[in-house]
């Protein structure tokens, strides 16, 4: 269990911002869900819950999404479950339980890219785009290549509001993280596919969108592009499954994913 010792509810972003920067040991709480997981001593704990950062909106062009809004909210709010097809709650559902899902937010999810996300993936498939306090608006695609954490504060996730959508994964037990999962968007027409848990962070197979954005979409097509994926991305084993198993298996979630968008 990770213990704290101070505690802060801050009323606006701008006191959590500074209070982060007092100490290499200050922290956000996001749910706490996966800080609970770790033994690590903090020194002051920054609670967001005070900031309504919770909410689901639609704006002119975009859904946006704060960092304090839950999983099950992904799988509930109507606006969420209309959105590129049902995707968010198609790939949040199968995480866990209820009580779980209530409790995870998407914004500490999001900015920790973790590599065993099923959120990540279809996000960035979805073409989001973060805000971060400090460092403002960038594509998830552009965060997730940075190497390392930033020292900052996930405000929302934006969203474009059209788009068709499909998440598939595969898992040994129902409550076990993914062996590897994929998505892919169709977005004006442009489709992207994205592939999760490889088992590091999620990225988009640029081959395979590539050869499906310049050519007429046929049977033959799709397998040069999953086969296109399957070269470009880099897989790697652990206890949950090999990199050739991943390699495998993702060509077939990718196929499926592809036709179920088109
Ligand atoms: C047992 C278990 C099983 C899981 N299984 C799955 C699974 O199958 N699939 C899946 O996709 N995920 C899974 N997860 C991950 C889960 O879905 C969440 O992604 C994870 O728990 C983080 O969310 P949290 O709210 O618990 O974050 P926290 O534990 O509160 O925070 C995590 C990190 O994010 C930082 N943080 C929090 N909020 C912000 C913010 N707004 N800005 C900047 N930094 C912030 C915190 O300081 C901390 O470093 C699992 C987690 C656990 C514990």
């Amino acid at each position: 269990m990770f213990s704290f010792k101070n505690y802060i509810a801050v009323t606006s972003l701008e006191e959590a911002y500074d209070e982060l920067l007092k100490n290499k040991k200050n922290i956000i709480l996001g749910g706490t869900s996966y800080l609970r997981m770790g033994n690590v001593a903090y020194n002051t704990a920054i609670d967001l819950s005070n900031l309504e950062l919770d909410y689901i909106k639609e704006g002119e062009t975009c859904i946006h999404i704060g960092a304090m809004a839950s999983f099950r909210d992904l799988e509930i709010n109507e606006i969420t479950q209309q959105l590129f097809d049902g995707v968010l709650d198609r790939c949040v559902r199968g995480i866990l339980g209820v009580q779980f899902r209530s409790n995870v937010r998407v914004g500490a999810t999001v900015f920790s890219k973790y590599g065993f996300s099923d959120l990540i993936p279809t996000l960035l498939a979805m073409d989001s785009t973060v805000v971060l306090y400090k460092g403002g608006e960038i594509s998830l695609e552009e965060y997730l290549k940075e190497e390392s954490l930033r020292r900052d504060i996930l405000v929302e996730i934006k969203i474009k509001k059209e788009g068709r959508g499909s998440f598939q994964s595969i898992r040994k037990s129902k409550t076990d993280y993914a062996i590897t999962n994929t998505c892919v968007t169709k977005i004006d027409n442009k489709i992207r596919v994205a592939i999760g848990v490889r088992p590091g962070k999620a990225v988009l197979s640029y081959r395979a969108m590539e050869i499906l954005n310049n050519n007429e979409r046929t049977e033959e097509i799709i397998d040069r592009a999953c086969e296109a994926m399957s070269e470009e991305i880099s897989f790697g084993s652990n206890m949950r499954g090999t990199a050739e198993y991943r390699r495998a298996v993702s060509k077939n979630l990718v196929k499926r994913a592809i036709q179920e968008v088109l």
